[in-house]
């Protein structure tokens, strides 16, 4: 065991010298710990988005008062541990070190000491004035854990202060302690100190005693720093080699040649083995457990759930269950709403003069009414993604899948960026940072855009529910499979392309919880409301362009083949010849929805005269389609490219337009070939 050092003076604690003040306290933890609750919890409302300097990684800022404290809480990226190796551990470490905030608060949940307490270490050992929330404590005594909570905090040398965020319960308490800890001494003088066995603290005693020469000592806990060399931390190295301290580097290399003749092994794995036993040291202290564990019915759950031969159709049963549910629900209300639309579009049409009428009836409402009639399916959708997410299923759903993700020798993270590529392509592009192989990482965000986004939901919805009425959900369902399978597909083609190790990671598998009705609706809001941004937005400039683009030149029939637009699309499409649907107002949809793929309905409801019936009728009718060319459509929807928000997060995130562009050319060749598959081996089979 460590020594513990550090401990709070209770004389100071009763100054309460953190009153009256501007406080930052960031809050750090393991995913799924519970920091965005507690985080909710703080700051309720008042919360700002935005990205951490330099990277394209969510960055979530509230503030909260208490008392006459007015504290500002920054929501640091849910991490296990602080090396280097990922954008998120090092974006937490670094705000830790530069920002030096008031007070760390780490959420720590209570049901998984020991892989929560390996973060708590590496923060204490980092210097960092530090409050532990212990959270999830109803499930950890649900498990018979018995924890002292006092022996904790006497053994860490900071306080501890046990939660249920769900509840909202200890969030006063946690208040407390944060406007009372701030004001103390800083305990950054005496950090925690592991101890890592002789022959290290040797070296890190050597390196030490250099390492505070150097300005980097006056930022960094110079045994920290020690450590970091050790460990050969890259972002320290750097640090170093930029200070020129060739010495110390050179110690560095002569302590590790020494560390390895001794142990023969790699220093990191020794320190790191270090540290969890002075976990499992203070484990055995603080907490008490039911001699046999008891099977929670969530173990028992994950029997059948996360089963080699249940697993997957599980899966699929579990997606073709949730579009039939979409479908059935959403269909009353969007022909409601698109009554609504229709009722307000000729009486737009009457307005005078002539062209402004037609600009308000066929180009921004028949463009956006038409998006906007796809708000209940795109809903549903959202909130359907969020009750399986929040349940803790979508984590099996990537449990499962990922067994087959690793028979084609791809990383073990990459299925849970995928399946949220399914509520959108950008945040889940984002995700793939916690994946630490550069190539892996590059991979999994070349595939993403095959995931069928909720932007796309329109286009299957339109079509389906005019070419497919009896099979709604089951054609949709096939879409989303198509996409899955060609996304593992491309993945293993891309692996042949850039080899390399494959990375290993153990997927966790946290509890099933019911899901809270606040939590659905939040998630659904947060999602869906980029999509009525964006029909505000984007989608009104591209309809208003192309009502623009469809009544020039002067004087022509509007959208007809020789306005412009017309012109436009027959220039493009004999390209689709091959594949069904070489009409030019498919082309010209296709071509303005590399914006957004929302636009594609939405320049189909500016260009299409409906005069009776639907959209999707009109189509039928109008362009003579049958059942296998809009099959072809959607398929070529799906997969074509990602849209323009998509390709600047491929960038920002690979660092390189090579990347997107590449994303570009291998999605709008793939899904030229599948559409002409479908729609070639549809007919020779008599489907045309
Ligand atoms: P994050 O990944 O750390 O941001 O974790 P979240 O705040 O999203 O929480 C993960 C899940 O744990 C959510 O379903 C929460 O409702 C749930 N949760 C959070 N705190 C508690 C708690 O104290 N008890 C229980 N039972 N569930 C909790
Ligand atoms: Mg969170």
């Amino acid at each position: 065991m460590g020594e513990k050092k550090g401990k709070r003076k209770g004389k100071e604690r009763e100054q309460k010298k953190g009153q009256g003040k501007e406080i930052t306290i960031a809050l750090a933890g393991n995913p799924n710990s519970g920091k965005t609750t507690v985080f909710n919890n703080l700051t309720g409302a008042h919360q700002h988005v935005g990205n951490w300097p330099g990277v394209t990684v969510e960055k979530k800022e509230g503030v909260c008062r208490y008392g006459d404290c007015r504290i500002k809480v920054v929501d640091l990226p849910g991490v296990y541990s602080l090396t280097a190796y990922s954008i998120d551990e090092l974006i937490a470490r670094n705000f830790i070190v530069e920002e030096e905030p008031d007070v760390v608060v780490d959420i720590v949940d209570a049901t998984n000491l020991e892989r929560n307490l390996y973060l708590t270490v590496q923060l204490l050992e980092m210097g960092a004035r530090l409050i532990i929330a212990l959270n999830m404590m109803d499930e950890a005594s649900e498990r018979g854990y018995r924890i002292d909570v006092k022996h904790l905090s006497y053994h860490l040398g900071v306080p501890v202060v046990p939660m249920v965020a769900s509840r909202d319960q200890g969030t006063e308490e946690l208040l407390e302690e944060i406007v009372n800890i701030v004001g103390t001494e800083s305990t950054s003088a005496n950090c925690l100190k592991i101890d890592y066995g002789r022959e290290v603290e040797g070296e890190i005693e050597k390196l030490e005693r250099m390492v505070s020469q150097t300005a980097l000592s006056r930022k960094y806990p110079p045994r920290w720093l020690a450590v970091k060399l050790l460990e050969e931390d890259e972002e320290i190295l750097k640090k170093f080699e930029e200070l020129d301290s060739e010495e110390i580097l050179q110690a560095k290399d002569r302590a590790l040649e020494h560390l390895r003749s001794v142990y023969g092994d790699d220093v990191e794995t020794i320190i790191a083995d270090r540290r969890y036993g002075f976990i499992s040291g203070l484990l055995k202290d603080i907490i008490k457990r039911p001699p046999t564990p008891r099977l929670t019915w969530s173990d028992k759950l994950d029997k059948v759930i996360v089963s080699r031969w249940l697993g997957i159709p599980l899966f699929l049963a579990i997606m073709f269950a949730v579009f039939q549910f979409i479908f059935a629900l959403s269909g009353p209300l969007m022909e409601w709403i698109s009554a609504g639309f229709d009722w307000l579009a000729e009486r737009a049409m009457g307005i005078s003069p002539e062209w402004l009428g037609s600009l308000i009836g066929n180009g921004i409402i028949g463009g956006v009414g038409t998006v906007l009639t796809f708000i209940p399916p795109i809903f549903l959708l959202f909130a359907a993604i969020a009750v399986l997410e929040d349940s803790g299923y979508m984590a099996r759903a990537a449990f499962v899948m990922d067994r087959l993700m690793h028979k084609i020798g791809l990383h073990g993270r990459s299925f849970i960026p995928m399946i949220l590529g399914f509520g959108c392509n950008i945040p889940a592009i984002m995700a793939t940072r916690t994946i630490e192989n550069p190539r892996d990482r590059l991979i999994t965000i070349l595939i993403n855009p095959l995931m069928s986004c909720g932007a796309r939901l329109p286009i299957y919805t339109l079509l389906a529910a005019a070419f497919f009425p009896a099979h709604q959900g089951l054609v949709v369902f096939s879409m989303y499979l198509i996409g899955i399978i060609l996304a593992i597909l491309m993945a293993s083609i891309f692996r042949r392309l850039f080899p390399g190790p494959v990375g290993h990671f153990v997927m966790e598998l946290p509890p099933y919880r019911l899901p809270t009705a606040r939590g659905v609706l939040l998630h659904m809001w947060e999602r869906g409301k980029h999509f009525l941004w964006k029909a505000g937005t984007i989608i009104v400039g591209v309809v208003v362009f192309v009502w623009l683009l469809s009544s020039l030149p002067w004087g022509v029939e509007y959208a007809s083949p020789d306005s412009w637009i017309g012109q436009l699309g027959r220039i493009i499409a004999p390209v689709f010849g091959p594949s069904g649907f070489g009409d030019w107002q498919a082309a010209v949809s296709l071509f303005f929805g590399f914006l957004a793929k929302e636009v594609v309905v939405g320049t189909m409801g500016a260009i299409f005269a409906v005069e009776e019936g639907n959209l999707g009728t009109a189509i039928a009718s109008q362009l003579g389609w049958t059942p296998l060319i809009a099959y072809a459509f959607m398929v070529f929807a799906l997969l074509y490219v990602p849209c323009v928000a998509a390709m600047a997060v491929i960038k920002a995130e690979t660092g390189s337009w090579r990347w997107p562009a590449l994303a570009i050319g291998y999605e709008l060749t793939l899904a030229w070939i599948m559409a002409t598959l479908v729609y070639q081996i549809g007919r020779l089979l008599g489907f045309g």
